[in-house]
């Protein structure tokens, strides 16, 4: 395989601080796997971008993802940067349209050492995917929502057959590779939904019925979004691949990361046929900003989901070694249980636990 170009678009708030882990991270593994090649260069987007040049997502760097082989990107966004209508710029969600990026892939995994909020919970024991639809429901009204006078306002959450279909199918493709959920070992895809109630969810049960026929041996689950919340927690285990409606989605996958230690741990990518992001799920925390403390670990798990999709997509040996490498270096880190971010309740700083992850790759 040739050089893979990665486009790398760093943002504001903590995205530039984890960011530049992951490369670190990517950089060390080029020199362990011989047939690995990468060319990171860096493109503004975001707020700070904004400010500078008034457009959060420049031309070149829109054209720069398109033409790049992979997408990693840090956080975008700050409260205080408003556009003239008092929304905040939100360029990574402009991506999922533009690159028409319709599965959001969100592992919830636990590793060790790191702390759950729940007991009994041993490294292993939560390990699922959540699919969230990341380019219609809800968020198909993103911007375009009615507000009448000051007294009512609307947005309109839109399924369509097409949009169900591919991102069902995707999420059963992915199950297909897994080992099925931790406790019972078996291939499970879950519906969540609110089919009880709104129609539009009844149409998507519909069609992810309709597709699960492609997948006889994967089992099938239907939860109410609801119950989902609860079971989440009760009983996190059982669940294998899930997906869901965007918004659903959204709420879902920030319940699981408060599940596995935190929006530190959680990595995450969003998927299309040709193009694919790869960021942390987390956003700016404008909060911790210019520290040096906040975790960066989301990030290298997100950089590792990318070297497996380039593995994927290109059949590419060196990609897929690189990212089992990458998934067992924060393994021993965390294993080894001395270098932690604050939020995982030790006292390193963002670039110690950078170092302590390309120092067990070396
Ligand atoms: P956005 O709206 O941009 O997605 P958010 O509202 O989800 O952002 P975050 O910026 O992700 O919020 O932060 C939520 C909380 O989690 C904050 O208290 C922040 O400090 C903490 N947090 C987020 N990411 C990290 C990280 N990598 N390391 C440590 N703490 C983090």
């Amino acid at each position: 395989m040739g050089t893979y170009r990665i486009a790398v678009l760093p943002g504001d708030g903590i995205g530039p601080e984890v960011i530049s882990e992951g490369v670190k991270v990517l950089e060390v593994l080029e020199r362990v796997v011989p047939d690995l090649r990468l060319e990171c260069r860096e493109y503004p987007a975001g707020a700070v971008c904004y400010l500078a040049r008034k457009d959060a997502l420049p031309p070149e760097t829109l054209e720069a993802c398109r033409q790049a082989d992979a997408i990693f990107l840090g956080a975008m966004g700050d409260p205080k940067v408003r556009m003239p209508d008092g929304t905040e710029v939100t360029p990574q969600i402009s991506l999922r349209f533009l690159l028409d990026l319709y599965a959001g892939v969100r592992p919830i995994k636990m590793y060790p050492n790191v702390g759950s909020p729940l007991h009994r919970q041993d490294p292993g024991s939560i390990d699922l995917l959540l699919i969230r639809e990341n380019v219609e429901g809800f968020f198909a009204s993103m911007h375009r929502g009615l507000l009448v006078g000051d007294q009512v306002a609307t947005d309109t959450l839109v399924i369509t057959r097409r949009g169900t279909e591919r991102v069902v199918r995707f999420a059963f493709e992915l199950s297909r590779k897994r080992k099925g959920s931790p406790v019972t070992g078996t291939r499970v895809v879950t519906c969540v939904d609110k089919a009880n109630v709104f129609r539009s969810f009844a149409f998507f049960r519909k069609v992810f019925d309709e597709i699960a026929t492609e997948f006889p041996e994967i089992k099938t689950n239907h939860v109410y979004v609801d119950a989902m919340a609860l079971y989440l927690v009760q009983r996190p285990g059982d669940f294998d691949v899930v997906v869901a409606e965007n918004l659903l989605g959204d709420i879902l996958s920030d319940l699981g990361a408060g599940l596995v230690g935190g929006l530190g741990m959680a990595p995450s990518a969003d998927i299309g046929d040709r193009h694919a992001v790869f960021q942390p799920a987390h956003g700016t925390a404008p909060d911790i900003a210019g520290q040096g403390i906040a975790n960066p670990l989301a990030a290298i798990l997100s950089a590792g989901l990318m070297l497996e999709w380039l593995g994927q997509m290109h059949r590419d040996a060196a990609a897929t070694k690189a990212a089992g490498l990458l998934e067992h270096a924060v393994q021993q880190v965390l294993k080894a249980g001395r270098v932690k971010t604050r939020d995982l309740g030790g006292r390193a700083s963002t670039g110690q636990v950078g170092d302590a992850v390309a120092g067990s790759l070396r």
